[in-house]
């Protein structure tokens, strides 16, 4: 089922009479989210998730704009009639029934041709748990569960009546760092396995390039960009895009543009071929130096860390005063770690322009 957001808008009243302005916590969202894929609803804290994701689900009521599901027009449908699962990050699971119940829950609710016999009802609890590997448990109380198994339960619950849409707010932020991994891989399995549109909310830039086909990266209500992963962080719109994804976070410097020469401070580092005359904001990928004896950035060595597959070196160039640089290296490339310096060229793929008023590229 594709998703359609067309000019979502989300103002909240204000709160009181020192703060009488609305709040637009979503601001003119437009978004297609296709048929079947995962797709990752990326921002700070605030900048306005959840509240796109319970309009999708109708816990809020859109104070403009409109939402499709297929052709369907669900923006003024009734949570129950829209077919949606939703996951929340606290599970939100009734401690005093066990999984089986749990899982049960949405379909002895069901009205009219939907009714199922309690015979349909087994059947579909125990195909859902079967989906998450939780059969052994259908006995225990939510108590008696680790988070990661109170996880599975509710995805189990928010698939249980077959949505049209999955819905994930935070799935993982309960977890720990190990089965925040491995949930999150369970999470793409169970997706494709089932086919179901699902969008996931979350802050963690990694985690949604990690397992998302599409992300909408979001920023004070606003869409800043859609996209696959791997195309928005190659070709970031602007520069909070491309300072919210990738760890370790790109390097941010001021440049000029001359006769399409890039300069840092009075040093030509890298030719921008068809770039106007204009100061600059440069966003420059860890991963965009290159070590080479006679290459144009010159800079002090600060440390150097061994992890493994990769170098991350730390530097500073006079040109950046009082901004260390971060580059990652592949450690085939051996580093003299007793230099005083190193010297970089810049890969211009990794290099990103920014418009110094607009920080648009
Ligand atoms: P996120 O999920 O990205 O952390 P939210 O969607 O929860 O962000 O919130 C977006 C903005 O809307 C925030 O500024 C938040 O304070 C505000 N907000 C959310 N819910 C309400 C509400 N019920 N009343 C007033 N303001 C709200």
């Amino acid at each position: 089922m594709k998703i359609m957001l067309k000019n979502l808008t989300k103002k909240f009243p204000g709160r009181s009479r020192k703060h009488p302005e609305d709040v637009i916590a979503v601001n003119d969202f437009t978004c297609e989210i296709p048929d079947g894929e995962l797709v990752g609803l990326l921002g700070p804290s605030g900048c306005g998730k959840s509240t796109t994701l319970n309009m999708i689900c109708g816990l809020e009521d859109a104070s403009s704009g409109s939402i499709f599901f297929g052709d369907e027009n669900v923006t003024a449908l009734a949570p129950e009639l829209r077919g949606v699962g939703m996951v929340f990050q606290n599970y939100a699971l009734y401690p005093h029934l066990n999984v089986f119940k749990n899982i049960q829950f949405p379909l002895e609710n069901l009205k009219g041709k939907e009714r199922l016999s309690k015979g349909d009802m087994k059947s579909r609890v125990l195909e859902a748990a079967r989906l998450v590997q939780i059969e052994d448990l259908l006995d225990r109380k939510p108590r008696e569960l680790s988070g990661g198994q109170q996880q599975r339960v509710a995805i189990a619950r928010a698939l249980v009546k077959m949505p049209r849409v999955l819905l994930l707010d935070e799935p993982l932020s309960n977890l720990d760092a190990r089965l925040r991994l491995q949930t999150r891989e369970e999470i793409r399995k169970i997706q494709k396995k089932t086919g179901i549109t699902t969008v996931f909310v979350t802050h963690d830039q990694e985690e949604a390039m990690s397992i998302c086909d599409r992300i909408a990266v979001m920023n004070h209500g606003v869409l800043m960009q859609e996209g696959r992963p791997q195309d928005v962080y190659d070709n970031p719109a602007n520069l909070f895009v491309a300072r919210f994804l990738g760890t370790p976070p790109i390097n941010v410097f001021h440049g000029t543009v001359r006769d399409e020469t890039l300069f840092l401070n009075q040093a030509p580092v890298l030719k921008v071929k068809g770039v106007s005359d204009q100061d600059v904001i440069v966003g420059i990928r860890p991963e965009g130096f290159l070590l080479k004896s006679d290459g144009p950035l010159r800079c002090h060595l600060e440390r150097i860390e061994v992890m493994g597959r990769d170098v991350s070196i730390v530097s500073t160039h006079s040109a950046c005063t009082g901004t260390s640089l971060r580059s990652i290296i592949s450690s085939e490339s051996r580093v003299d770690t007793a230099a005083a310096e190193v010297c970089f060229s810049l890969k211009p793929g990794k290099v990103f322009l920014f418009s110094a008023k607009t920080e648009e590229r």
